[in-house]
């Protein structure tokens, strides 16, 4: 539903919001008026395959390639197609990078705790598994202006009507397009983006169209900085104090109800497999995906109502590793938590985009191991979950508020953000806790 291009380091650069308004039926006069695009479909999928293939492996992803493999679709749309895989590769080769990165991030932070002398029995060495390559299964069609013109109707039956050009040459398509009311109410006074999106599903042909939004930012760069941290017994808590949404209570429950569900069928399915029966119940879980959607509903209200609450405040937020998340969660055996848990900075950002609030993505760092008074990094400074107590100053406070006042001190610091790795970070705060010592008179 929706998209935002990538925030750069400036907090106050309007942001360029992609709304896309889904859900419009292709409506075919007669049957056989879409099985023009029903032909184009295949040939275009497995070209497109081919460039993202070539562009997660061979090549860097180039949306502006000339045409490499043999084909019976024209120009226009091999171009299009090339398109299409340069941003699939891309995203794809960027998740990849990230999710490596944090894999190092891990790895460093693993032997850093052997080298501790305080293993965890339950932390495992992290290990790195290779992506595969994407896969296109079902018939997606970026199509631009080349290929696809949109254009307001004549007659008053329709709303658009659709051209788009097919496998046969100079033989065009022209689909009249029916808006439902809420659509048509979501595209009053907007100008409708060139680029159309053509889905095919079990049920037919379905059009996605978008438009751009510039939001100005509205924060003043003098207004206060909250800082916010990202857990799983707080979904978020706020440099003021405050805590918002929560996995334990009754969504620990739900998540246990469904884990006992799923066992018992696994159960059940390893009895009927024995005794050779043909039928076995289906692994897939239903409720889990239930589950997990709620868990994002309970996200976006949790991170709606810290928005709310927080207004004219600038907001700084951590860049949460995955991979780091799945990893501490293994030991709590709540692998849900840890994948719904990448939602929430995710959700932030969009909050903050869309209200037009200044907000920062700062390092994550040791942000729950450093005292916020003195700067000190310990892993001895947790005493458990909850607790954070500075084995120097002294410092007591919620481990999560501890951590979300770091987040929020990181706002500017333009020093900790030049930090290559975890090893600058630690010995940039350790140079930090040494300066407070001497002014402070520590030994
Ligand atoms: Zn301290």
């Amino acid at each position: 539903m929706k998209q935002r291009k990538r925030r750069l380091t400036d907090p106050y650069e309007p942001q360029t919001l992609t709304r896309a308004v889904t859900h419009i039926r292709l409506e075919a006069a007669n049957a056989g008026k879409l099985a023009a695009l029903d032909d184009l479909a295949p040939v275009y999928l497995a070209l497109c395959q081919q460039y993202v293939t070539l562009f997660c492996t061979d090549e860097r992803p180039n949306k502006l390639r000339a045409p490499l493999f043999p084909t019976s679709l024209s120009e226009r749309w091999q171009r299009v197609a090339i398109q299409q895989a340069a941003g699939i590769a891309q995203s794809w080769r960027t998740n990849r990078a990230q999710a490596y990165q944090d894999y190092v991030d891990d790895l460093l932070a693993y032997h850093e705790q052997q080298a501790e002398g305080i293993p965890d029995a339950e932390a495992e060495e992290p290990a790195w598994k290779e992506w595969s390559i994407p896969v296109l299964r079902q018939a997606c069609i970026q199509a631009n202006a080349n290929v696809a013109v949109l254009e307001p109707s004549q007659d008053s039956s329709f709303d658009y009507w659709l051209t788009i050009s097919t496998l046969q040459f100079r033989k065009q398509l022209c689909v009249p397009v029916k808006l439902a009311a809420y659509h048509r109410e979501a595209l009053k006074d907007k100008t409708i983006n060139t680029s159309v999106t053509l889905n095919k599903r079990s049920d037919g042909w379905w059009l996605t169209l978008s438009y751009d939004k510039v939001v100005p930012v509205q924060t003043e760069p003098s207004a206060p900085v909250v800082g916010v941290d990202v857990g799983i017994a707080n979904f978020l808590t706020t440099s003021d104090g405050q805590h918002y949404g929560t996995f334990h209570g009754k969504l620990a429950a739900r998540h246990k109800r469904d884990r006992q569900k799923r066992r018992r069928k696994a159960k059940l399915r390893r009895c009927l497999k024995k005794k050779g029966a043909k039928k076995l119940p289906s692994t897939s879980s239903k409720s889990g995906q239930r589950l997990s959607r709620h868990v994002r509903q309970e996200i976006n209200r949790a991170v709606n109502q810290c928005f709310a609450e927080h207004e004219g405040a600038q907001i700084a937020y951590e860049h949460l590793s995955v991979a780091t998340m799945k990893y501490k969660a293994r030991a709590m055996n709540a692998y849900l938590y840890a994948s719904n848990l990448a939602h929430i900075p995710k959700q932030i950002a969009w909050n903050a985009a869309r209200r037009g609030v200044a907000a920062i993505r700062v390092k994550s760092a040791y942000s729950s191991q450093e005292c916020s008074m003195c700067h000190n990094v310990d892993r001895a400074n947790r005493p458990n979950q909850q607790t954070f107590c500075c084995r120097v100053c002294g410092y007591s406070t919620h481990a999560d508020l501890n951590a979300a006042l770091n987040i929020e001190h990181r706002w500017g610091d333009d020093e900790l953000r030049a930090c290559k790795d975890r090893k600058a970070v630690k010995a940039l705060l350790m140079q930090r806790h040494q300066a407070w010592r001497t002014q402070n008179g520590y030994p």
